[in-house]
């Protein structure tokens, strides 16, 4: 999980609740979980606000939701899920960015993000609400394979955040292996250039998105290179 700064909201998505309050008032009866649809006209619009917000990733695993040619593979994710709350079926702050969340993995459909989420499941952590807590909680193991974790691996350091792990399925294969691959291409890119300069350079290039957002995993790399420059006594 990554946390989320959210800025304003889409203009259009006050027009939709407004829309829901009058069908409400008008039938009496009260909103469904496929009332979604009314989003139609305003779902790019909500697409391109969460992809701003998220630097262009998924809010579960980090990956890039807008693949190069510009299709976006965002799915709109309800963080608090419609069938447990109606009600906040349109609320900026429930809203997330996440990726299609299935990855062929030899052969084999690996779900992950909201895809492995059960229907009514509440998750403990909020990308947005707890972004001071998720680095500390849901740690990337950084340093080798160890008794606490692989390489790549997230290390849950509260019962809250190892639920939370399952639930999304972080610590499937596939995205265990692709947030070592960004270790170790760091590790290789530093072994020839170890100097304080080529970090900090590294570390800005993860960290500070371009038009297109970050890339994928950004918030490993970030992890990494921050630990590397506490490593020598550096601040990032
Ligand atoms: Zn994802």
């Amino acid at each position: 999980m990554r946390p989320v700064k959210k800025s304003d909201a889409p203009h259009c998505l006050a027009a939709v609740k407004r829309e829901a309050r009058r069908i409400v008032t008008e039938t009496g009866k009260p909103l469904v979980p496929e009332d979604w649809a009314l989003l139609k006209d305003c779902a790019e619009a909500v697409r391109e606000a969460l992809a701003r917000d998220q630097e262009g990733l998924c809010a579960y695993c980090g990956v890039r939701l807008i693949r190069s040619g510009g299709a976006n593979t965002m799915t709109i994710e309800h963080h608090t899920p419609r069938a447990v709350d109606v009600s906040q079926m349109f609320e900026w702050s429930n809203l997330l960015g996440v990726c299609p969340g299935r990855t062929t993995y030899n052969g084999r459909q690996i779900l992950h993000c909201d895809k492995s989420r059960a229907p009514k499941h509440l998750l403990s952590f909020h990308p947005v609400d707890d972004a001071l807590r998720i680095p500390n909680e849901l740690r990337v193991h950084l340093r080798g394979s160890s008794g606490k974790g692989r390489l790549g691996s997230i290390v849950a350091h509260s019962p809250e955040a190892n639920s939370d792990v399952a639930e999304l399925n972080l610590n499937a294969e596939p995205l265990i292996e692709n947030r070592a691959e960004v270790i170790d291409r760091l590790r290789r890119l530093l072994s020839k250039d170890g100097s304080e300069a080529h970090m900090r350079r590294l570390y800005r290039t993860f960290t500070t998105p371009t038009a297109d957002g970050l890339p994928s995993y950004a918030h490993v790399a970030e992890a990494y290179l921050r630990r590397k420059l506490r490593d020598r006594g550096l601040r990032p």
